[in-house]
């Protein structure tokens, strides 16, 4: 493969934006390498601007569920912004979006749209800080819930990826109020609770963590959790920014039947749009601003164009069968992908739910953050780049959950899964 423009790309780009991109991840630091530049995508590929396709198992780090440049999403794009940009006044489909969001998940009696993923869950802490009047939060080792200085403490994704889990310039005041757990660890939530469960305002969880890997929660973990906060007056926030729409279209909460007090989405609700959400109780909802004393804002939340991309997309979601459809996929992507190591002699596992799923260099199935991390990263690092060089890309970390759409059919994982035969044996 060739790769010269993008080289050049990134070469300009390096002297122009912190390591040559917008989000850490995207860099490749981790594997190893240079990142490629995209110049289009279609259904399940991207193709760069060396003439190269790849098929991608990022789908813009989740909100591609429905493959990429879907043509209902597009068209929805095209006709609203013929009417404008953005207006900074209420428009009609912030209430479709709202009403849509809060059929879709009953605990979200209300709702309020802002811009990332991020804003979603600073927002929803505040909120909680600001309802319980307590000040503690609780979230789990290797969780990633956005760049909020409340978060970057022993946080997932990139922060993992980069060996700082606990950034430089979060305010130790503040991050002595944030205390971590370990995921999938019963005892250890319970002692905690018990310590100090009084005190706490909320404990947030990615209810399938996605940016430590792919860790599914273990049977009744999410409703011990929502026990201890129940008992203890702590709200229960789900993070769903990656699993919202994506494990199920209720959510990870409809999938384990478990009712969190807030949630927050982002990703697929924007349909590629920069968007994110939080909701949750109606009395909690109220406390925002300017029903209540709680602020918070955004020029452009509730942006048109971002809010038709993210109603055709909820609209396609809605097809019957599609999550179905999703987990047929995971299942066949990740059987394939297990046998195919075995054939090559390879120690490796996966982990999927919905259209989720993890890829492990290891023997044994991992559902912790210990086992994320005692895992072969220079293999998976390897295994990225001789599929990479077979035309499939994988998220370039091993800390990233992989994502399936409904754009990749039989064809696409069959091509998939004989690269990573190759792949496996080239290791
Ligand atoms: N929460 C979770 C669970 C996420 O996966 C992410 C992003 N990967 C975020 C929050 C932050 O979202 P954003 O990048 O849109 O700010």
């Amino acid at each position: 493969m060739n790769h010269v423009r993008s080289h050049q790309l990134f070469s300009h780009a390096q002297a122009l934006m912190p390591g040559g991109v917008n989000s850490p991840v995207r860099a490749f630091k981790s594997v190893g390498g240079e990142p490629f530049f995209t110049e289009r995508a279609e259904g399940p590929y991207l193709f760069d601007v060396d003439g190269n396709r790849y098929i991608d198992y990022v789908g813009s780090w989740g909100p591609m569920i429905v493959g990429h440049n879907h043509p209902k999403v597009l068209n929805a794009v095209v006709e609203t912004a013929q009417r404008g940009l953005s207006f900074g006044t209420p428009n009609p489909l912030e209430v479709t979006m709202a009403e849509t969001i809060t059929r879709l998940i009953p605990s979200c009696e209300m709702v309020r749209m802002v811009n990332s993923g991020t804003e979603a869950t600073l927002s929803a802490i505040r909120l909680a800080r600001g309802a319980t009047g307590r000040m503690r939060m609780v979230k789990f080792e290797g969780g990633y819930h956005g760049h909020g200085d409340s978060f970057l403490v022993k946080a997932g994704s990139g922060a993992l990826t980069f060996g700082v889990p606990t950034s430089p310039g979060v305010p130790k005041a503040l991050a002595d109020l944030t205390l971590t757990l370990p995921y999938n660890d019963f005892q250890a939530a319970t002692a905690l609770f018990d310590e100090c469960g009084d005190d706490i305002a909320c404990l947030i969880i990615e209810p399938v963590v996605g940016n430590a890997n792919c860790l599914p929660p273990r049977e009744g973990f999410l409703q011990h959790l929502r026990d201890l906060c129940t008992q203890h007056g702590a709200l229960l926030i789900f993070d769903e920014v990656m699993t919202g729409f994506r494990v199920a279209l209720g959510g990870a909460q409809a999938r384990y039947g478990v009712t969190p007090d807030l949630s927050t989405f982002g990703k697929v609700i924007g349909g590629g749009m920069p968007v994110g959400a939080y909701g949750g109780r109606r009395e909690l909802m109220e406390q925002i601003s300017p029903a209540g004393p709680i602020y918070q804002a955004g020029t452009l939340s509730g942006n048109p164009v971002a809010m038709a991309a993210g109603l055709a997309m909820l609209d396609l979601i809605q097809a019957p069968g599609f999550y179905e459809g999703l987990d047929a996929k995971s299942n066949t992507l990740c059987d394939g992908l297990e046998a195919a190591a075995k054939d090559a002699g390879v120690p490796f596992s996966t982990q999927r739910v919905g259209g989720m799923f993890g890829l492990f260099f290891s023997a044994e199935k991992v559902d912790t953050y210990a086992g994320a991390l005692a895992c072969d990263t220079a293999a998976f690092n390897r295994f990225f780049h001789e599929m990479l060089d077979r035309g499939v890309f994988l998220a370039p970390s091993a800390f990233e959950a992989g994502f399936v759409s409904s754009a990749h059919d039989d064809a696409v994982i069959a091509n998939t899964i004989e690269a990573a035969r190759a792949a496996f044996h080239a290791l």
